[in-house]
């Protein structure tokens, strides 16, 4: 059984407030010691920044698995963490109650830091969550060099024109060291190695942007092409792209 609390995402983003990785560790640990204490069993805890699930539990065979916002970290009201221990146990309507109660007050905290103003979007879709792509491609091919560009979904525009070349199915915006993907790759039939080939090339435009500033030229220079090459299923990608992709969605 998995019991879920889904709730709108909130406006007002404070960063600040985000604990430090270090504080988190402790802060997990000591969640995971007590979990465990009241609930007499093993507790495994995974933390996450969605929006839409900030809380569920499932119990398998002598273990507790708990999926939970990070907001959960700081708590330190006893009546929240009985409820926690409660929703994990009984699922009482008090338990979820409380627990409401404490995201609702913690709204501010359910906006990532890297996400920026008006031109906010959200990484996790329904299928594919990019920012573990782009932390990924990030480390594999940039030396994490481009951490601090976010990456989110577009919104919901249906695809207009007739012809798939109207698309665009990735966009950086360099003023906002921005990603945007066209949530029409949010879905099971488009295999993840195109999802991160399209987030991989808008990486290339960030990365280049980033250590050749103003410079004058082609959108997509020899260096573009060669670095996006590099990307391990390059070929793949651009194979899929033209075989594929235009029998996956109906442009009409
Ligand atoms: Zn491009």
């Amino acid at each position: 059984m998995a019991e879920q609390l889904p709730l709108p995402f909130a406006e007002n983003p404070a960063p600040d407030e985000r604990s430090t990785d270090r504080e988190r560790v402790l802060q997990l640990h000591q969640l995971r010691c007590y979990l465990e204490k009241r609930l007499g069993r093993a507790v495994e805890i995974t933390v996450t920044d969605n929006r839409r699930s900030m809380l569920s539990t499932t119990r398998r065979g002598e273990r507790y698995y708990f999926r939970l916002h990070h907001m959960f970290l700081g708590a330190d009201d006893p009546t929240v963490l009985t409820a926690l221990v409660d929703f994990a146990h009984l699922n009482t309507e008090r338990a979820r109650l409380r627990i409401r109660q404490f995201i609702e007050s913690r709204r501010h905290m359910l906006q990532p830091a890297r996400e920026v103003g008006q031109l906010a979007t959200r990484s996790d879709g329904e299928v594919y969550d990019l920012q573990p792509i782009f932390d990924q491609l990030d480390a594999d091919y940039f030396d994490s060099s481009l951490g601090d560009v976010s990456i989110g979904w577009g919104r919901n525009g249906r695809a207009r024109g007739k012809h798939r070349r109207s698309i665009r199915l990735g966009a950086y915006f360099p003023k906002k060291r921005l990603i945007r993907i066209h949530p029409l790759l949010d879905r099971e039939i488009v295999p993840r190695f195109f999802v991160e080939a399209v987030v991989h090339h808008e990486m290339v435009h960030a990365f280049l942007h980033q250590t050749q500033r103003a410079r004058p030229g082609r959108v997509h220079c020899s260096l573009f092409r060669e670095l996006e090459q590099k990307f391990a299923h390059h070929e793949a990608a651009r194979a899929w792209e033209l075989e594929e992709l235009p029998t996956c969605f109906d442009f009409e």
